[in-house]
């Protein structure tokens, strides 16, 4: 693997930054792979594939090797998600600012697809609310996939610009910016990246940088959070921005106690002295990434907005819910054509204000509709850690979990007739309706396994 030489020069003198162990780690072809467990799924991961922690993160462990994650059921079920370990930074970042569960916190992912960081963040605070953003309409796609697999309920995805979020000021209290960038830190696991580097790329990436920043900057609160990351080496997309972050956007940099022995590097930018955290593959058990976290200390008034309102079920729709949502939390429901969703109570006039503005994929979790008096249920409902009631289980194999992936047909013993819920090891992974002749398989046919 040959690095670009104008690439390695741009690196002269950068911290942290050790020309030749940095380039030896880029020749052996060496490939870490890491998952984040899902912490409220509860998933029981075979101990022998796993080969530690990722330090700076609670639920996150390296695997000594690639399985198939599309033929493990457990993926599927969203049990965990395939992080890179760097970027799961994001928990001790934030964590080390704000604990607890974030109840009534406002945090925005804006560039979030295929959603690491949004599915991290869900987590960590499952009583705030997660706008997770993605400007490209195809993307935004795999994001809703991932954000429903997720199955959080505080997840609202949005496919929109961040010029779209122009009316938002002052609207959060964490605003999270993964930015597009010229992509040095994943050389080692995609080496067709370094066809696509040059330097005038970082430069392009640079600018286009402080144009999403400076579009989303406004919409933090007074106090609120700015995270700032890459997956790039360059310092035009990462101490520079944060110079430009403190002296144009007058945002405070903050730092972040870090353990020596993970040797994360702790940089200061040059103009501003502003805090950044580089990680380094030949440095640690992950690829190139940069994270910064700034605060908005200055007073910031906010917009009024319009309120669109949402249609509700009808009375007997909601009698014919109860025993289904007896013990749903903060719970409120709200149609959208012929489904009911669940969305948390506490924020909906937070969504009736991002509707007003925005581009809104997916809201909370469809729970499904009603034909007559039946409630026909929802994949997204199946696969979310809302409360599973009404309806019987089956469990399956991973054989026949496969199969059931797949869309294709199996057969059960004993299974009652009606609805069921499939399950794999306990988590749920679809619907399926038992009749007294078949089993019809309701997995979503846009997202089954083509793989044999
Ligand atoms: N945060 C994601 C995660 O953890 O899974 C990865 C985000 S990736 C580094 C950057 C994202 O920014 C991409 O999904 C890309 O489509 C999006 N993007 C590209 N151009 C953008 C723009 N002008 N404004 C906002 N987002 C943009």
């Amino acid at each position: 693997m040959n690095l670009p030489q104008s690439f390695i020069e741009s690196l002269a003198g950068v911290k942290g930054f050790d020309k030749k162990s940095f380039e030896a780690v880029h020749q052996t072809g060496e490939q870490v792979t890491s998952i984040r467990l899902h912490p409220q799924k509860y998933a029981i991961v075979q101990p022998d594939l796993l080969n530690g922690k990722v330090p700076w993160n609670s639920n996150g462990y390296y695997l000594k090797e690639r399985p198939s994650f599309t033929l493990d059921p457990l993926f599927h079920a969203g049990a965990y998600y395939v992080q890179e370990a760097s970027s799961m930074f994001l928990e001790h970042a934030l964590h080390s600012i704000i604990k607890g569960a974030g109840k009534g916190l406002k945090i925005l992912d804006l560039c979030a697809a295929p959603g690491g960081k949004s599915t991290l963040l869900a987590s960590l605070y499952p009583e705030a609310l997660i706008v997770s953003n993605e400007v490209i309409k195809s993307r935004a796609a795999v994001l809703v996939e991932n954000a429903t697999k997720w199955g959080m309920p505080n997840m609202v995805v949005t496919n929109n610009d961040p010029e779209h979020f122009k009316d938002f000021t002052g609207f959060f209290d964490i605003i999270v910016v993964d930015a597009p960038c010229s992509g040095s830190g994943m050389f080692r696991k995609d080496p067709d990246a370094i066809n696509e580097w040059s330097e005038q790329n970082v430069i392009h990436c640079s600018q286009r940088q402080e144009r999403i920043l400076a579009n989303i900057v406004p919409c933090l609160k007074e106090n609120g959070l700015l995270v700032y990351s890459t997956c790039s080496y360059s310092l035009a997309e990462d101490e520079k921005i944060a110079d430009w972050l403190v002296s144009e956007m007058k945002l405070e940099s903050r730092s972040i106690q870090i353990e020596n022995h993970w040797n994360i590097i702790e940089t200061i930018s040059d103009q501003q002295n502003a805090y950044g955290y580089r990680f380094y593959p030949n440095l640690l058990k992950g690829e190139g990434f940069y994270l910064a976290v700034f605060q908005q200390t200055e007073t910031v008034g906010q917009d009024r907005l319009r309120a669109v309102s949402l249609v509700q079920p009808s009375k007997s729709e909601l009698e014919g819910l109860a025993s289904f949502t007896a013990d749903f939390s903060d719970a409120f429901y709200f149609k959208q054509n012929s489904a009911i969703r669940y969305f948390s109570e506490s924020f909906v006039s937070d969504l009736q204000a991002l509707s007003s503005r925005l581009y809104i994929k997916k809201a909370g979790v469809e729970l499904g509709e009603f034909k007559g008096k039946s409630l026909i249920p929802s994949h997204e409902w199946a696969v979310s850690v809302l409360p599973k009631n009404g309806f019987s289980s089956i469990q399956l194999d991973k054989d026949t979990a496969i199969q059931f992936l797949k869309r294709g047909i199996f057969s059960v013993e004993n299974a009652d007739t009606g609805w069921n819920w499939v399950r794999f090891q306990g988590l749920v992974l679809g619907l399926v309706k038992v009749l007294p002749n078949r089993i019809n398989n309701y997995y979503p046919s846009e997202w089954r396994i083509l793989k044999d």
